[in-house]
């Protein structure tokens, strides 16, 4: 089963990627982490991409394009993968498609979670007083000003892919403003595989 999720910053992907890994036995890609792992280990693709995802702005389609196919092809992807964060523009999801079909594989669903804006900026502020009152730095990208940004690039680059995937009759638009548990009843209702 191959499933991307698709929503703003702060909509719920990483907390409800859990529940699929956990649910479906398939893996979390997410690039945020691959690339933040990458700036980690100092790597040249990580010495690329800092200054850029610092700034809330977007890595370069081919060197994200080029991670996931890299990772897509590892054993534990075999049974099917969910995709977090990308594909992140038009291009990527183009790139996506070529890549599946070069391999005879086919994206199953594409899950939106819709968020108003201002509860992504409440759980922002949430999010930025939990990881402080653990003694922990925010992460570089996670202040409201570089947010707000991030929002503007997502509805600029991002949100071109919700016709994109509506025209391959992929996508499914989810209320991502209830419960974690209400929203992965939801999605297990769009897989096919509800576990009461
Ligand atoms: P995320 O953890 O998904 O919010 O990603 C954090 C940052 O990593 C983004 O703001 C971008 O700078 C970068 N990034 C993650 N995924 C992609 C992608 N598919 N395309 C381009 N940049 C990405």
């Amino acid at each position: 089963m191959i499933v991307i999720f698709l929503g703003p910053p702060g909509a719920g992907k990483g907390t409800q990627a859990a529940h699929i890994v956990k649910t479906y036995g398939i893996p979390q890609l997410s690039t945020g982490d691959m690339l933040r792992a990458a700036v980690k280990a100092q790597t040249p693709v990580g010495k690329q991409a800092k200054a850029v995802m610092d700034a809330g702005n977007l890595v370069s389609d081919d060197i994200v394009a080029a991670i996931v196919e890299e990772r897509i092809e590892q054993q534990d992807c075999e049974p099917g993968f969910l995709l977090d964060g990308f594909p992140r523009t038009v291009a990527q999801a183009e790139m996506l498609d070529a890549m599946l079909t070069k391999k005879g594989r086919s994206i199953d669903a594409v899950i939106e979670l819709k968020v108003d804006e201002d509860v992504l900026l409440e759980r922002l502020r949430y999010r930025i007083a939990e990881t402080r009152a653990r003694g922990e730095p925010p992460r570089k990208d996670d202040n409201e000003e570089t947010f707000k940004y991030r929002l503007q690039v997502y509805k600029d680059q991002t949100a071109p892919l919700i016709p994109y995937y509506e025209n391959q009759s992929k996508l499914k638009a989810l209320d991502g403003m209830g419960t974690v548990e209400a929203v992965s009843a939801a999605i297990d209702g769009i897989l096919g595989e509800g576990r009461g």
